[in-house]
């Protein structure tokens, strides 16, 4: 029977864990942990995933500080924003939500944000971390990976995963966390020569393309474990880049989309926010 990986659940005791964290750090401090969000434009898609992280930070008694800006907000406005939230102990992590309006330099922006509150752990500080094997605050995706892969006791030491997508906030960060958990890891992008022969060699697949069912039946090696990052919009609604329909059965573990990675995503970001509270004491 093929092991359905369920974000929603683990996300759930997360949330449950997280909340538990949130008092446990007013009690000690007189503080309430707080995340500052800050929205440029009227992107729909932005909208509503900053309205659900909201969501979650409301549910675990983190206080959010919430700036919209207009479309056309100069690039200094932005950074001074980032600066003055830098500057404000009330404000222990920073959420700039991606993307940004074409003439905002969005690197700039996010390394501007302090690397100890840079929860959404972007920062080239942060992602430098991973790479140096140091503590910091970890990509809220790959890191939601890992522990969905903790979660149900999937061995990754000694095993080949491969990693379909190489981007900088996905592919590149997940690469290197399963490295230090000693996997051997190859890293698949768009220019891989016989992807699906490549994929076909992993004991651990993940997928962070974003192009719709992209991976089939013949990149899945029997008894793999497979994790599919990608969000696509179909006629049928969202699908990742696996096929779920046919990978399920030759898969020994999978998660499905949506309910698999998405939810974990938005898990570690209060996770994060928490562990910048902490780290402040
Ligand atoms: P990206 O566009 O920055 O990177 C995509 C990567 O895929 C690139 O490195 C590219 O080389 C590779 N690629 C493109 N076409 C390919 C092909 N035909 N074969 C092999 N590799 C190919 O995307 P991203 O930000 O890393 O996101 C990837 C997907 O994950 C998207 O669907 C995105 O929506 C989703 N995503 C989901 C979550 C979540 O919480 N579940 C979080 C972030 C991103």
């Amino acid at each position: 029977m093929t092991v359905k990986i369920d974000g929603n659940l683990v996300a759930a005791a997360v949330r449950k864990e997280v909340a538990e964290g949130v008092q446990t750090f007013h009690n000690q401090t007189g503080q309430q942990v707080g995340l500052a969000v800050v929205l440029v434009g009227e992107d729909p898609a932005s909208a509503v995933y900053v309205r659900m992280k909201e969501a979650d930070c409301a549910e675990v008694g983190i206080r959010t500080f919430d700036t919209r800006l207009p479309a056309d907000t100069a690039q200094d406005e932005l950074l001074t924003l980032v600066d003055e939230l830098n500057a404000d102990a009330r404000v222990h992590g920073i959420l700039v939500q991606l993307p940004l309006p074409a003439h905002i330099d969005e690197e700039a922006v996010i390394n501007r944000i302090a690397p100890s509150k840079d929860v959404d752990g972007f920062t080239a500080s942060n992602l430098g971390r991973i790479m140096r094997g140091a503590c910091g605050l970890r990509a809220c995706t790959p890191l939601g990976v890992m522990r969905l892969l903790e979660h149900y006791g999937i061995d990754i030491e000694g095993k080949h995963a491969v990693v379909v997508g190489r981007s900088t906030i996905v592919g590149k960060p997940q690469s290197l966390l399963l490295l230090e958990k000693n996997a051997t890891v190859t890293i698949c992008h768009s220019r891989t020569a016989d992807l699906p022969a490549v994929c076909r060699q992993a004991d651990i697949l993940v997928a962070a393309v974003g192009r719709a069912q992209l991976l089939g039946a013949d990149c899945i090696k029997p008894g793999a474990v497979v994790i599919d990052v990608g969000i696509n919009r179909s006629d049928s609604g969202l699908v990742g880049d696996v096929d779920y329909a046919v990978a399920e059965p030759i898969a020994s573990a999978i998660t499905p989309v949506p309910g698999g990675v998405g939810p974990m995503t938005r898990a570690m970001l209060i996770e994060n926010t928490l562990q910048a509270a902490q780290d402040t004491q």
